[in-house]
């Protein structure tokens, strides 16, 4: 989100620093590893608004950097009628396009799939793979060619306001600003202290699954979420014979600061399990990685201005859904920062609703 503000920014000619505390592309927060969903579903109309845009925004970065990041694979959605009945309903309201699937007609379309006789299935054709680690080189390489200023290992220790704007210490040095973006991740709530957040933190781990053969590859196999059990996945994109795996309902509380990398066997086995329910493969872990995810209560995002100094904005609890979004969530925040009117209702992404 960091990369994408500088990008904006510059891009609309500010004059722009960024400061990250680790080096860029570390592995210690939530956007590293080399692939993220693509999809436009969800069950909230205004989400598939800003996804149609999103689509638009890659593909318009895509050609400014000559740099391939979004590979549509197509999208599943597996679970109860009711429920993917309204998915269906926002999408075709926020001006997307699905069609529904039998368990029988989707085994047949993607015989790597075998959803329970009960089960309704969606499918999208936009959905796919974002080349995730690549995007955020790439948000950053453009930033640059439009003439921010990036700086890694210099973390922000503190801010103040100032009357022309505000102030930063960092561990390198002292600036005068007239705007402040925080994008901090997983350190969102550490920042604004002041704020007392109701964000938490989650340490998510994927698991790359032995799936050989050219009907997982990205382009044949679509990217998949189970709805009732929250098990999403995607083709084999980073590795050749490996679809990636996640649970993006059952992971431990941690502290970004103190956090471990070691993989919970438990929730793997428990993974496995559940895609062996829906999938044609026995699933034989062949590696892992762990991540964070930023949550809020009800899982919007926070977009908003400080409630006492509005030059400094927030933005952060991206509760694992965030990624997609990248390219327009910068042009969110550069229309808060300058009081331009926004085409989205920011008031789904207010600190206002998180207060106790
Ligand atoms: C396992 C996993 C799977 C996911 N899958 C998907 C998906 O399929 N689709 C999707 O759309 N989204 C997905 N997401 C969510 C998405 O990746 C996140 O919402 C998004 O990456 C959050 O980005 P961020 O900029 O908020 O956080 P980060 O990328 O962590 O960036 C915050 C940065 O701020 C830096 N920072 C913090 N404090 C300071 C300070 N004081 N000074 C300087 N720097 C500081 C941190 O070091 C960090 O680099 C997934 C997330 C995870 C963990």
């Amino acid at each position: 989100m960091g990369s994408s503000s500088a990008y904006t920014f510059a891009k609309n000619g500010k004059s722009v620093l960024l400061l990250e505390q680790f080096s860029f592309l570390h592995e210690r927060g939530s956007s590293h590893g080399g692939s993220r969903i693509f999809r436009h579903a969800y069950e909230d109309a205004r989400y598939v608004r800003m996804c149609v845009d999103a689509d638009a925004a890659w593909q318009t970065l895509e050609a400014e950097s000559q740099e391939g990041l979004l590979f549509r694979s197509g999208g599943l959605d597996i679970g109860r009628k009711e429920f993917l009945e309204q998915i269906a309903q926002s999408i075709l309201s926020g001006g997307s396009d699905c069609d529904f699937l039998s368990p029988r007609e989707t085994t047949k379309r993607f015989p790597v799939f075998k959803p329970q006789e009960e089960n309704t299935v969606l499918y999208q054709e936009s959905a796919g793979v974002l080349a995730a680690s690549r995007a955020v080189t790439t948000l950053l390489r453009m930033a640059v060619n439009y003439g921010a200023d990036l700086r890694d290992n210099e973390a922000m220790l503190s801010y103040r306001a100032t009357a022309s704007g505000v102030e930063v210490t960092s561990s390198k040095g002292n600036y005068q600003a007239t705007k402040l973006i925080v994008c901090a991740g997983a350190w969102i709530s550490k920042v604004f202290s002041e704020l007392e957040l109701k964000t938490y933190v989650e340490k998510q781990q994927v698991l790359y699954i032995k799936a050989k053969g050219k009907d997982f590859l990205v382009g044949k196999m679509p990217i998949f979420i189970e709805r009732d059990h929250g098990i999403y996945g995607m083709p084999s994109f980073e590795r050749p014979t490996a679809i990636k795996v996640g649970d993006h309902y059952i992971a431990p509380q941690t502290d970004p600061d103190t956090r471990d990398f070691e993989l919970n066997q438990d929730i793997a086995k428990d993974t496995c399990d559940k895609l062996a329910s829906f999938m044609n493969l026995t699933p034989e872990i062949l590696d892992f990685s762990t991540c964070l995810y930023t949550k809020t209560p009800d899982e919007h995002f926070i977009m908003d201005r400080h409630p006492e100094t509005p030059q400094i904005l927030i933005a952060g609890g991206f509760s694992g859904h965030g990624f997609k979004f990248g390219p327009i969530l910068g042009n969110i925040l550069f229309d808060l920062a300058y009081d331009q009117d926004s085409t989205y209702d920011l008031s789904l992404f207010g600190l206002e609703r998180l207060k106790a």
